[in-house]
């Protein structure tokens, strides 16, 4: 049986990403040697790293004067790296879910942190519009798509500090402008490569500007200094990243993704609101178009692990939702074909018909 992949993360990649790399396990580039087991400074590899950069640079457009950084650890090492680099009196976040929250509590650790405004109370079923960023901070963190709660910030917004996103579940989902941010981060293993690998886009007149000791590690000027080479970087993700951003590239770059984005998004959540027995949980104008939550009408609670079953046994993979919220949450990233939602649309609709 077909199965439909709607896992958060790690989830979804694109077919043709996958067999490309297994292809460079067994034979890279022709070499007779795996990926695997050559060096990260061997003239194959560094090809390859600077391929996958050069290729961040062409679909985002990223102006002059930033950094692209390729570095082990994921996400939440972003959240310290953020502070250890850029905190010098004051930050601001927006709280808008729990790694938002994880991250301003790294920058609790530096010293004045405000927390411009956060939906916590609801759940973080919003993202919250009316707050003020104060002009005296350092930067303003955001993170642009909320993967537990299926919210997202489809707008570069204007920050009179540097803007600093976590982009973990949304980057290369739409065109953005790049020049709006003075910092940009996430894990790869949503919307771009295997798990072990972040990215960094990094305005470089930001940094050097602190007056704390950095450890050279989580200094962003000493992978800027090495081309992501200060030690080893994660190989293999970043090869499998290269591969993600040449079918990109391929099928039409960001302009052709956010038009595949919104049709699936928008197949999902009309099914939703058509729903007798399903409900969406987020805000309707602040709707994700990666993670689409729902749950069942009150009075159909009931069924929640009976629909549970009945979309695993057709195939549906990984739509339980986060414990924080319950019901369901389909991922619908970049690779996912939108075949695919409309088979979990189709499986919605029959189990309506036979329970509702
Ligand atoms: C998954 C996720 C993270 C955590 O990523 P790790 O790479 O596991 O540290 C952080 N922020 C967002 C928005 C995420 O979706």
């Amino acid at each position: 049986m077909k199965k439909h992949n709607f896992s958060a993360g790690p989830s979804i990649l694109p077919r043709e990403v996958i067999e490309k790399t297994a292809e460079a396990i067994l034979d890279f580039n022709g070499s007779g040697l795996s990926i695997l087991e050559v060096s990260h400074r061997s003239k194959g590899f560094e090809a390859v790293i600077a391929e996958a950069r050069e290729l961040f640079i062409e679909l985002l457009n990223i102006p002059e004067g930033y950094s692209v950084l390729f570095l082990g650890s994921g996400a939440s090492m972003q959240f310290a790296m953020v502070p250890f680099n850029l905190f010098e009196k004051k930050a601001a976040y927006l709280n808008t879910g729990v790694w938002a929250s994880k991250a301003m509590k790294e920058a609790k650790g530096f010293g004045e942190t405000i927390e411009v405004a956060s939906s916590k109370d609801a759940n973080y079923t919003f993202i919250p519009k009316d707050y003020a960023i104060p002009a005296d901070a350092d930067y303003f963190h955001i993170t642009t798509n909320n993967t537990i709660y299926g919210t997202e910030i489809l707008t570069d917004i204007d920050s009179p500090v540097p803007l600093v996103a976590d982009m973990s579940s949304d980057i290369f989902s739409r065109p953005m402008d790049v020049s709006k941010y003075g910092l940009i981060y996430g894990g790869a293993q949503k919307n771009l490569a295997p798990a072990g690998l972040a990215f960094v886009i990094v305005k470089d007149e930001l940094l050097g500007k602190v007056s704390r000791y950095i450890p050279t590690m989580l200094n962003y000027k000493t992978h800027i200094a090495e081309g992501s080479m200060f030690n080893t970087p994660p190989v293999l993700p970043i090869y499998s990243a290269m591969e993600t951003l040449r079918w990109l590239k391929k099928n039409g770059g960001l302009v052709e993704m956010e038009k595949k984005n919104i049709a699936k998004a928008e197949l999902l959540y009309n099914a939703i609101d058509n729903s007798k027995i399903f409900v969406g949980t987020a805000a309707k104008e602040d709707r994700s178009r990666m993670n689409v939550c729902f749950v069942m009408k009150p009075e159909y609670a009931a069924l929640e692990a009976d629909f549970q079953k009945f979309a695993q046994e057709a195939g549906m993979d990984g739509i339980k939702g986060h414990r924080s919220v319950g019901g369901f949450r389909a991922s619908i990233y970049n690779a996912m074909p939108i075949e695919s939602v409309q088979a979990l649309v189709d499986c919605m609709n029959e189990f309506e018909k036979q329970n509702a």
